[in-house]
């Protein structure tokens, strides 16, 4: 039997039943709070605004926004998603350099899109909310500055990639030279000439050893798994093109379009299905890169996973295998054994000395809000309801937790699709929740336990046919190996999220 999410039913696809038994009623001024100024928490900000809410603060607990473009600044930052589609459907950008922009300018994009619309006005920089507990109706917030705030609704935005994965790396303290994380890179730390080291195989070590190996001495990768490269052209936009897209911004409209349709054929449709022939078609794509790009045999087959493409994190380059095969490269596989106070031991024996450790180990991916401490009624804590692993209805809300959403929460599209296009599509849907309570419909609403006990079942269901379980270890898959992500289609993502399913949901 071929499960599916949870359709918008009948009732609620009709015209809004409920609007007649409100007619008349005074809407209620909502006060709502977004936590995390990343670009998930920006576009919430703006299109609560445009809907009509005026009365919204944005918490941000550092002294900047742009989130995970904030905290990479790392050599050779980039998105590997086309920029004309990483970029919010309300703001084309004409100016993007490339198809595939570097960080900074996606950075530079987010802040003046914030600016442009206001949203940056919302803001409270450097403050982070600590607890939330819901209390008569409404979430009492408390602040790092012992602020205390009330709101109506809460949006978590706090992003998925953003608590650090720091290794256990025994002696790792004693090290004498530079080390920090790829996502807190350093800049005060010279690296040019210099003997540099880096942990790790993901999309952020890829991206940067493409940008240091011809600037240091000697850059050692450690692998302690192999990846799979995808090849990558990646078009600089003329100033012919940048005037096209400026005088005649449907262009870049027809353009996004046409790049979503492709993406989620070529690409996100085609690992939650294992057998597909799309994913066949990267695989080949894949394996022929490796076999082509590296001309040394050896360091070909230290250089293949044991696994299927895409399993892992696809990563994205155009330049890896020209990187790892230059003189200042150096590919290490034989496993940690401890770092030194002058550089990294390898099981072998032998000490690769270095001056600069970066450890490109990735994030916590099942942190989200927390340690937010977040308590609801009943003094139901949202940390011991995820203490086995986090969960949620749809992507977006937990039973229990009332008037919560989360934008970029638990069991989406996270490795497949757009993060900026998922939240957007959970906007949306949370927007029209949020409706609900401003016209008083209901004063609280969260989704009941058996449709996000039916919705977690049928998605752990689905996931059995992705490639995501086909046998490699990585940061989508839960305690119990089940890939933590939205295992059908987008279209079916789309569906889902078109219009909330009232049924579903427990209004008070
Ligand atoms: P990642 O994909 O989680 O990769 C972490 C790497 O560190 C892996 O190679 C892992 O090895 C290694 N590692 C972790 N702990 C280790 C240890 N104790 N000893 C040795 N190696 C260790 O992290 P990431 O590269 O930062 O990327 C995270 C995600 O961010 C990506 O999957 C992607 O979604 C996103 N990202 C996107 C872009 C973009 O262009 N859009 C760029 C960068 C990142 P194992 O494989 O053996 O676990």
């Amino acid at each position: 039997m071929r499960v599916v999410p949870p359709r918008v039913s009948r009732a609620s696809q009709a015209s809004p039943e409920w609007r007649k038994h409100v007619s008349g009623t005074a809407q209620r001024q909502l006060r709502i709070v977004i936590v995390g100024a990343g670009l998930s928490g920006i576009m919430a900000a703006i299109k609560l605004q445009k809907q009509g809410y005026h009365d919204v603060v944005l918490y941000e607990k550092a002294d900047r926004l742009g989130g995970t473009w904030r905290d990479n600044s790392y050599p050779g930052v980039a998105c590997d998603i086309p920029s004309h589609f990483y970029s919010y459907s309300f703001a084309p950008n004409p100016d993007w350099s490339r198809q595939y922009s570097p960080g900074a300018e996606i950075l530079a994009y987010v802040e003046r899109v914030a600016a442009e619309h206001g949203a940056d006005r919302c803001i409270r920089f450097s403050e982070e909310v600590t607890h939330c507990t819901f209390s008569d109706g409404r979430w009492l917030l408390t602040t790092s500055r012992e602020r205390n705030d009330v709101a109506d609704v809460l949006i978590v935005a706090t992003g998925v990639t953003h608590h650090l994965n720091l290794p256990k790396l025994a002696g790792l303290s004693s090290f004498e030279g530079a080390c920090f994380h790829s996502a807190r890179w350093d800049h005060d730390v010279a690296v040019d000439g210099r003997r540099v080291g880096v942990v790790g195989t993901g999309s952020s070590a890829v991206q940067i050893v493409s940008a240091l190996v011809d600037r240091v001495a000697k850059l050692a990768l450690f692998q302690r798994t192999a990846q799979w490269i995808m090849p990558q052209d990646n078009a600089v936009f003329s100033a012919e093109d940048k005037q096209t897209f400026r005088s005649d911004p449907a262009v870049m409209t027809k353009m996004r379009a046409g790049i979503a349709r492709r993406f989620i054929e070529r690409f996100s449709d085609a690992v939650v299905d294992r057998g597909s022939a799309q994913l066949q078609v990267i695989e080949d794509t894949c394996r022929n890169n490796l076999e082509t790009q590296v001309h040394d045999p050896a360091l070909r087959e230290r250089l293949r996973p044991s696994y299927r493409v895409a399993c892992k994190r696809l990563v994205i380059s155009p330049d890896f295998y020209q990187a790892i095969q230059k003189p200042s490269a150096q590919l290490v596989t034989d496993p940690i054994e401890r770092v030194e106070p002058t550089g990294v031991r390898t099981r072998d024996g032998e000490l690769h000395e270095l001056d600069v450790l970066v450890l490109a180990t990735g994030f916590r991916t099942d942190r989200f809000m927390r340690p937010m401490q977040v308590v609801g009624p009943a003094g139901r804590v949202l940390d011991e309801v995820w203490s086995s692993r986090p969960s949620a209805y749809l992507t977006l809300a937990v039973p229990g937790f009332p008037n919560l959403f989360m934008l970029n929460g638990p069991n989406g599209p996270v490795g497949n699709f757009p993060l900026i296009e998922v939240a957007e599509l959970q906007m949306s849907y949370i927007a029209q929740l949020i409706d609900l309570l401003r016209d008083g419909v209901c004063r609280a609403l969260s989704p009941s336990q058996s449709a996000s006990a039916a919705f977690e079942n049928a998605r752990v269901q689905a996931a059995q046919n992705t490639v995501w379980t086909t046998g490699c270890a990585s940061w989508y898959l839960d305690d119990r190996g089940v890939p933590a992500t939205w295992p059908w289609t987008i279209a079916q993502f789309y569906a889902a999220l078109a219009k909330p399913d009232l049924s579903a949901y427990e209004l008070v």
